[in-house]
């Protein structure tokens, strides 16, 4: 079997450049396109900012105690559903944090 570059080969490279040719014009044109979109809506966050009032649930910090360590950063877990052997664990909503982020405002502190 030969492994040369056919005919067919160069013309499924050239396709294949072309493909990327376009891929890559529609990727910078979604990227642009995006970039604006991203620059609208922070200048959109910002006046909302501004007006918004504080979220009733964080206090406007964006984030709340977790619910599931209630504020520990451990969980009690137990790997054979067995009280003897239940050990602290972290706890892997928050990672520790002990506070998660804000279901209400989701994070941004204002609703
Ligand atoms: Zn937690
Ligand atoms: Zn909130």
């Amino acid at each position: 079997m030969a492994n040369r570059p056919g005919p067919v080969r160069g013309a499924l490279r050239l396709v294949g450049t072309a493909g990327a040719v376009v891929g890559g014009g529609l990727l910078a044109v979604s990227f642009v396109s995006s970039a604006c979109l991203g620059a609208f809506q922070s200048l959109v966050e910002a006046n909302r900012k501004k007006t918004a009032p504080d979220c009733s649930i964080c206090k406007g910090r964006g984030f709340t105690e977790c619910r599931l360590c209630n504020g520990s950063s451990v969980i009690s877990w137990s790997p054979l559903l067995d009280p003897a052997v239940i050990k602290p664990c972290l706890c892997p909503t928050c990672d520790g944090n002990k506070v998660q982020r804000c279901l209400n405002c989701v994070g941004r502190g204002y609703v």
